[in-house]
């Protein structure tokens, strides 16, 4: 038996009509909303509807009758006796069990914008025709809509048609804002990384071709990182980095696993790679319940600490994790490792199936410069190699690669850096609770909070009026939290000082 989804006819992407940021990139797909929220490079734009509630394939509609969930395409066995237990039996014995044991699939859209009378829902030409209804129905959110002139261009592939690209963070023009919404670090870079530039052979350096495999940077990361250069790959970015890993070992017939929420690109890379993917609830408190991810799966991922939560894992976890999954690579995504947590890369060379991911972004302050880069046992790195040259062989530039080794070589910086963020960051989450907020635990350069006295957006955009800048989801789950990165002490005295008027202000509760 088939679950037949209702509304699943494409409505055409439309502003996500109660986000307050104004940004475009929200697309209703069926009754599956989808929203890339203007997001940021690091946010959970992946929102499902918590522990325990239906299984996907079955929309539970919200107050304005759309389903929330995006993501779980079905529900992981752990989830599904949850589910069945809190009396969900009858939708799961419907569909997602059934499909998830008897037919695994990777669900690939195509001919999604086809000229012939086909366009926008039909599944892959080959398989049966029941099969491919059931492909339609494991995956609401692969059913993007586009607007109406993306589906009708004639020069749009098919593919190209069935994207669903991510939205990055918004980089404010002009208007002088404290801008707390990116996780940027507030510091200017190391020194020692800028005098790079003025290096006297840097000109004959950018006349040639950069060294394709980086290897002195693979080199200088190595040793600060305690592997061998042959456990080294780096990215443009660790975006590029995460994009090359989803290809490289993620692509199977079982489903990638992550949290529900988490960083919003990697639901776009499974889109853009046909990766089926689940996504377990974290619990109330934002932990990860690593039982949640035992049973088959393509693999897992997810970042330590979490984004946007800032919630770290236990490495004893990790391990958990791996030692479930010994056959799929484990990849621990630690963008925000620096500011306080244990790094899995003690653990690589026990694990011939972890990866961790870093990037030079948030805790070596250059977002600006994209570079990123894994660590894992060579057959890994020479896996993410294999990708990488079969799409770019010069992913770092020259610049980067002089750049980036001298800024990872600059310890002291980073200690120096990162100790500030972190003592700014305790100061922060306690003035926070003294003005009755709840402050979720964080090892990350942000903080996820939630104003008790206040509705969460009410904060948002009373804070912008006064020209700070925070990031609100308007997401199940974290809807009445804001995200706020950890600048320099004066922006964040700005803040605090801005926080309460705001709450003091008659009409809020703060007057109680
Ligand atoms: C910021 C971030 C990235 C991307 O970092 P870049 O190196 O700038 O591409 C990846 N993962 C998480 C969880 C992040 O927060």
């Amino acid at each position: 038996m088939v679950q037949h989804l209702p509304g699943l006819q494409l409505r055409h992407g439309q502003p996500g009509g109660n986000h307050q940021c104004g940004h475009p990139g929200h697309t209703a797909a069926g009754d599956a909303v989808v929203r890339y929220l203007p997001g940021d490079e690091y946010n959970a734009e992946v929102a499902a509807g918590g522990r325990g509630g239906p299984a996907v394939g079955l929309p539970r509609p919200d107050a304005d009758g759309a389903d929330r969930r995006y993501g779980s395409v079905r529900r992981h066995p752990a989830d599904q006796h949850r589910d069945q237990a809190q009396g969900h039996a009858a939708a799961l014995a419907g569909a997602t069990g059934r499909i998830r044991r008897q037919e695994p699939v990777t669900v690939r859209y195509r001919d999604r914008a086809g000229g012939d009378g086909h366009r926008g829902r039909e599944p892959s030409r080959t398989g049966s025709k029941s099969r491919q209804r059931r492909r339609q129905h494991l995956s609401p959110h692969c059913r993007q809509s586009r607007g109406g002139s993306d589906l009708t261009n004639p020069f749009w592939s098919p593919a190209l048609a069935d994207l669903q690209p991510y939205v990055p963070g918004e980089q404010p023009r002009g208007r002088k804002l404290i801008k707390l919404n990116t996780n940027e670090n507030p510091y200017p870079p190391s020194q020692h990384a800028m005098a790079t530039l003025a290096d006297p052979a840097l000109p004959e350096a950018l006349r040639r071709y950069p060294d394709p495999e980086s290897v002195d940077l693979c080199a200088t990361i190595a040793t600060h990182c305690g592997v061998q250069p042959e456990q080294v790959f780096v990215g443009n970015g660790s975006d590029e980095v995460l994009a090359h890993a989803f290809y490289s070992f993620f692509r199977r017939e079982e489903p990638l696993l992550f949290p529900d929420i988490t960083y919003s690109f990697y639901p776009v890379y499974c889109n853009l790679y046909g990766i089926e993917y689940c996504t377990p609830a974290l619990r109330d408190d934002f932990t990860v319940d690593v039982d949640d991810y035992a049973g088959p799966a393509a693999g897992v991922i997810l970042p330590n600490p979490n984004a946007p939560t800032g919630r770290i894992l236990p490495l004893e976890e990790i391990e958990r994790l791996l030692q479930l999954h010994p056959a799929r690579v484990v990849a621990v995504d630690e963008a925000y490792i620096d500011f306080g947590g244990d790094s899995a890369a003690t653990l690589i060379d026990r694990y011939p199936n972890l990866l961790v991911i870093r990037t030079l972004s948030k805790s070596h302050a250059l977002a600006g410069l994209r570079l990123g880069y894994a660590l894992g046992q060579a057959h890994l790195i020479e896996g993410l190699q294999r990708t990488k040259n079969s799409f770019n062989s010069y992913p770092i530039d020259s610049v980067a690669q002089h750049l980036g080794a001298a800024a990872i070589s600059d310890e002291a910086w980073l200690q120096e850096s990162s100790g500030k963020v972190i003592d700014t960051r305790t100061r922060v989450a306690e003035t926070l609770h003294e003005l009755d907020f709840e402050v979720v635990p964080s090892m990350a350069n942000f903080v996820l909070a939630r104003p008790r006295g206040m509705g969460a957006e009410a904060v948002y955009g009373a804070l912008r009026e006064k020209g700070i800048l925070v990031r609100y989801f308007n997401k199940p789950r974290i809807s009445e939290y804001l995200r706020i990165s950890i600048g320099t002490d004066e922006e964040m005295d700005a803040l605090l000082g801005a926080l309460r008027e705001i709450l003091a202000a008659p009409g809020t509760s703060q007057n109680r």
